[in-house]
């Protein structure tokens, strides 16, 4: 007889679990026979042991098979989704899902909330005037044949397991854990039904794993997974070092995503998102030119499709903040750093992030980069704008910038945004 307590020591002990009995751990947590509290000590010696092989692939399966599997085989056109793992100024899902549809490729993305310093997608849509992240499956499938690409919530039946897991491991330190991370994501996109997907795998101090080492781990770990799942599976890993684009918070980045659908968007954004969509419409094998898409306006239209198709107005203004405060350089040089991770800090303060799964965010708050690594920059001029509804969150975020600017006498090394991409 399997029994919890015997399996974390066996865990802890760094003993190989059978498939039985991690199947017995997933489905005994989901039912409420394993406590939380044996279930976060199970999940720490998985931080200190890891997973083998054997043993992340029947963690992945129990997890898949705790919920509902999609069905997207109606769909008319070949299915790509993708997935980042989470950076600063991340909006490059507004954009590349309305142009890879605008390429002739369905893109059925489940998107999440922010957590912590770094933004979630269904949050900056939720600026927009009735846009709504909730749709049943029926709804989905609507929008994805009238638009081509939906963004929207994983319904309740979609891997309840990791939802559980995710929320235990939010509150036990036991997030960055290679492989946790890996079946976490890789279960809800095999139970989600796509037939390809790539993943933008964040590095740098605005990343979950900050460390390339790490990143290229993380990498092809879930490469492997899609491949055992006939999910064709590849990842770019990608600089997170500084926010990407000017924009981090909610509006102010739905307002740069429309800005670079429009053409007119931060190179850094462009190139991220020309790249993921080239990856995509490559495992999907169609050829077709994204960037001649984005330059007719095609990935436009289909945005616009996709806003209104799920309730929204994409012509509605925007939420603004009541409050903003420059931050400015000590200094005139070049400047060489502009840090993810403490911008990332200072939006959340802002009120652009929660602490908490449940906490509401405020759609206006966040920070505008007004000079990027790489540009010239005088004594006194504004190089970040902070935004928010309520004075009293200023100082907080003002402080969360005090090392987060670097100026020199020499511009950075100019480098490519893509560092690697890794296929199976
Ligand atoms: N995103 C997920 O969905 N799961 C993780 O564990 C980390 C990031």
């Amino acid at each position: 007889m399997t029994d919890a307590v015997e399996l974390i020591r066996a865990k802890r002990a760094g003993q190989v679990l059978t498939d039985d009995d991690i199947r017995w751990l997933i489905s005994g947590y989901t039912s409420g026979d394993v406590a939380d509290e044996q279930m976060a000590a199970f999940l720490m010696a998985v931080c200190f042991r890891g997973l083998g092989p054997g043993e992340l692939r029947a963690w992945t399966s129990a997890m898949v098979e705790s919920g509902e599997r999609l069905d997207l085989s109606s769909v008319p056109a070949p299915t790509v989704d993708k997935h980042s793992t989470g950076g600063v100024g991340d909006k490059v899902s507004l954009v590349l899902a309305p142009l890879v549809a605008a390429c002739g490729v369905a893109v059925p993305q489940l998107s999440g909330r922010g957590l912590g310093h770094t933004g979630g997608t269904l949050d900056k849509l939720e600026s927009i005037a009735g846009w709504r992240a909730g749709l049943s499956a029926a709804e989905m499938m609507s929008v994805l044949r009238d638009a081509g690409c939906v963004i929207c919530a994983a319904g309740p039946g979609l891997a309840p397991a990791d939802r559980s897991l995710y929320a235990l491991r939010d509150v036990t330190g036991t997030v960055d854990s290679i492989p946790l991370i890996a079946s976490s994501i890789m279960s809800k996109k095999i139970a989600e039904g796509t037939a390809a997907l790539v993943l933008d795998v964040k590095v740098g101090s605005g990343a979950f794993l900050p460390d390339v080492a790490d990143a290229r781990l993380l990498a092809q770990t879930m490469v492997e997974l899609g491949a055992e799942y006939g999910v064709r599976t590849s990842a770019l890993l990608t600089r997170m070092d500084s926010p990407l684009g000017r924009a981090v918070g909610n509006a102010v980045e739905v307002e740069e995503a429309v800005a670079t659908l429009r053409g007119d968007g931060p190179a850094d954004l462009t190139e991220v998102t020309l790249a993921l969509a080239a990856e995509m419409l490559a495992v999907a094998g169609i050829t077709a030119d994204p960037a001649a898409a984005l330059a007719s306006g095609q990935a436009l239209d289909r945005y616009r499709r996709m806003i209104a198709a799920q309730g929204g107005d994409p012509e509605a203004p925007l939420p603004q903040a009541r409050q903003a405060e420059k931050v400015t350089a000590g200094q005139s040089g070049w400047l060489r750093r502009l840090d993810a991770r403490a911008v990332g800090v200072a939006a959340w303060r802002l009120g652009a992030g929660r602490a908490r799964k449940e906490d509401p965010v405020n759609h206006a708050a966040g920070a505008r980069c007004l000079a990027k690594p790489g540009e010239w920059v005088e004594a006194g001029q504004p190089v970040v704008e902070l935004l928010a509804d309520e004075v009293a969150r200023l100082p907080a975020a003002r402080q969360a910038l005090a090392c987060a600017i670097e100026i020199g006498p020499e511009p950075p090394d100019p480098a490519a945004m893509v560092i690697e991409r890794i296929r199976s």
